[in-house]
């Protein structure tokens, strides 16, 4: 497995099949444990980001940082963090549909080979590229979906938390309920409160 995600790795460097190759200074793969449990799928790269090549450096990874210890978690054990698409857009702006199809391959592969027991989607984009256009993530928040095979479930963007503290308390719980999921695939007998989950 390794050495597939390294050709991966090495062929998400050097790619050029969208035009943000001619603007990024480091495609973004992603980082962390390669059999994670949890898979946080973000957006896109920002500025630091793109700069360092680390997915969620900035303000935001700082937020998620602090969500995850909060719930006895830590990015360096049983996470793999990464975006749907690999590369900064300019200005920050929202991936376009042409780049998301682009890239797509690569985080299809990155499931694929990480094979997690649930993938976090961190934000609307995030969600939308996976759960689909009428997921609305103020109203669908912390619901575990069933979908190609997976549990995957989307949680406000981090970047949102720094403005919204109603929004920090709903990500809070949506994270203490993730760690209460997790239990299952350890204790078959554990009792979870479920209600969230929506197939
Ligand atoms: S965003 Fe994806 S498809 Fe576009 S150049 Fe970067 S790695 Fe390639």
């Amino acid at each position: 497995m390794r050495e597939d995600f390294e050709d991966l790795r090495d062929e998400v460097r050097s790619c050029q099949k969208c035009e943000l190759h001619q603007t990024r200074k480091n495609a973004v793969f992603g980082e962390g444990d390669e059999d994670a449990k949890i898979l946080f799928i973000g957006e896109a790269p920002g500025r630091q980001e793109d700069e360092k090549g680390v997915p969620f450096v900035g303000h935001s990874g700082k937020v998620l940082d602090r969500m995850l210890a909060a719930v006895g978690l830590n990015r360096n054990e049983g996470i793999f963090i990464t975006n749907i698409i690999k590369c900064r857009p300019p200005n920050n702006i929202d991936p376009i549909e042409e780049h998301q199809e682009a890239c797509s391959r690569y985080l299809k592969r990155q499931i694929e080979l990480i094979n997690p027991q649930i993938v976090i989607c961190l934000g609307r984009i995030a969600a939308y590229n996976l759960l689909g256009p009428e997921y609305k993530v103020t109203k669908d928040h912390g619901r575990i979906y069933e979908k190609d095979g997976m549990y995957i479930m989307g949680m406000y963007h981090p970047a949102a938390l720094l403005r919204s503290n109603q929004h920090k308390e709903e990500a809070f719980k949506d994270f203490l309920f993730l760690k209460e999921f997790l239990k299952r695939f350890d204790d078959p007998d554990s009792k979870i409160d479920n209600s969230n989950s929506k197939n």
